[in-house]
């Protein structure tokens, strides 16, 4: 292989520009106008949320559910190790003691069962990661949530667009399930709009407050909708909104979604079928996937046997012009956080952390492409 073949690249639909260039030609584009609405009907009605708000990233979803909770200094969150920095940044601004969980010894999302020792009077809330968007077990937190006085639930489900929990024939959307749930639009998600991502909101109660966290602190949506005589300043908040042009541009990826997650399931399953006996020769496993989850085909990854085999991995792979990655760093053992942290050894999350890498996959990785990828593995010693 000549060229490099990157790790991910961004899929444009081809609709993008036509739906920016209307946004233009029309004159609105600050936030909250046809193509905001658009986006958050269709999420609304796809997926049964009760509220949507489009917000200019997961970051920002996630630091608008800190602030509808009310998370002041004093307060504990619990939040997986394994995950992204945004996780507990956005509760650690507002003055949060992170607790962290352990990684599930067959998964890398948290392990469900090591939640409850964690509550104490002073959890506020419990942040589930669909890692790799494969659902984390729900019944099991929300039964945690419920027994201790309903503790908030906030699903960071940046991973888990279109991706499902099953129990007892029931199929139901992730997002839909907390309290609160933040989805993220960033470039190397499944649906994506450059920066961006939303804030879903399941309980009632947090639901006319978050509209106005939402646009400064301000009764704005309620004036627009003749609830009120006149808007002004109401709350905290911040500018969440994005502008119409960046919800132009993801109204083309989502009027797509069955497209391109289909393809991104060919690619998955291929990898997947192709390389399970090859694995288990090399000590090196594939994605688990519980039977009350679904997959939607974010992420494929594999777990080596050690560190210096992952290194030799990837850099093998690079030296054919292939780029596959790891990443995140054990949150508990960060640069910034690891002086707080004074709870026992994670060893899971560590093991994720040291053992694994994630293998290119997006909708124009072209099946000659992918057919290389597993052929340099396959020879992989
Ligand atoms: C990508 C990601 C985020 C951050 O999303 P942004 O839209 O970039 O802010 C947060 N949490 C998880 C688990 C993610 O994968």
């Amino acid at each position: 292989m000549e060229q490099m073949i990157n790790f991910n690249k961004p899929y444009i639909t081809g609709k993008e520009v036509h739906y920016i260039y209307d946004a233009v030609a029309t004159g609105k584009i600050s936030g909250n106008g046809k193509y905001s609405n658009k986006c958050h009907k269709y999420l609304q009605k796809r997926y049964g949320f009760k509220k949507v708000l489009l917000t200019t990233s997961c970051t920002d979803a996630l630091e608008m559910c800190a602030l509808l909770l009310d998370i002041k200094p004093g307060d504990e969150v619990i939040v997986p190790s394994y995950t992204f920095v945004s996780t507990a940044l956005a509760f650690v601004r507002q003055g949060a003691t992170i607790r962290f969980v352990d990684s599930r010894p067959d998964h890398p999302g948290l392990d469900e069962d090591k939640i409850e020792e964690l509550v104490n009077d002073r959890t506020k809330a419990i942040v589930v990661v669909h890692y790799a968007g494969i659902a984390s077990d729900m019944e099991k937190i929300m039964a945690v949530s419920g027994k201790y006085g309903d503790i908030a639930v906030v699903e960071d489900a940046a991973q888990a667009i279109d991706s499902f929990y099953t129990r007892e024939q029931k199929i139901v959307p992730l997002g839909s399930i907390g309290h609160l749930a933040t989805f993220s639009f960033h470039e190397t998600k499944n649906i994506q709009c450059g920066e961006g991502g939303c804030l879903v909101v399941n309980s009632d109660e947090y639901i006319d407050r978050s509209e106005i966290i939402w646009e400064k602190g301000t009764n704005r949506a309620q004036f627009f909708r003749g609830e009120v005589d006149k808007y002004g300043w109401v709350d905290i908040g911040s500018s969440f909104l994005p502008s119409e042009i960046t919800a132009a541009f993801l109204w083309a990826q989502l009027e797509e979604i069955d497209g391109i997650q289909s393809r991104r399931k060919k690619i998955w399953t291929k990898y997947y079928d192709a390389l399970l006996e090859w694995g288990k020769d090399r000590g090196i496993s594939l994605p688990y996937i519980p039977s009350y989850a679904t997959n939607n085909a974010h992420m494929f990854y594999l777990l080596c046997n050690s560190l210096k085999q992952r290194t030799r991995l990837i850099k093998y792979l690079k030296k054919n012009n292939v780029l596959a990655v790891f990443h995140y760093l054990s949150l508990h053992k960060s640069k910034y956080y690891s002086s707080y942290y004074d709870g026992p050894p994670l060893r899971n999350a560590d093991k994720y952390t040291n053992r694994l890498v994630r293998l290119p996959l997006y909708y124009e990785l072209s099946e000659k492409n992918l057919n290389y990828i597993i052929g340099l593995l396959k020879e992989f010693r």
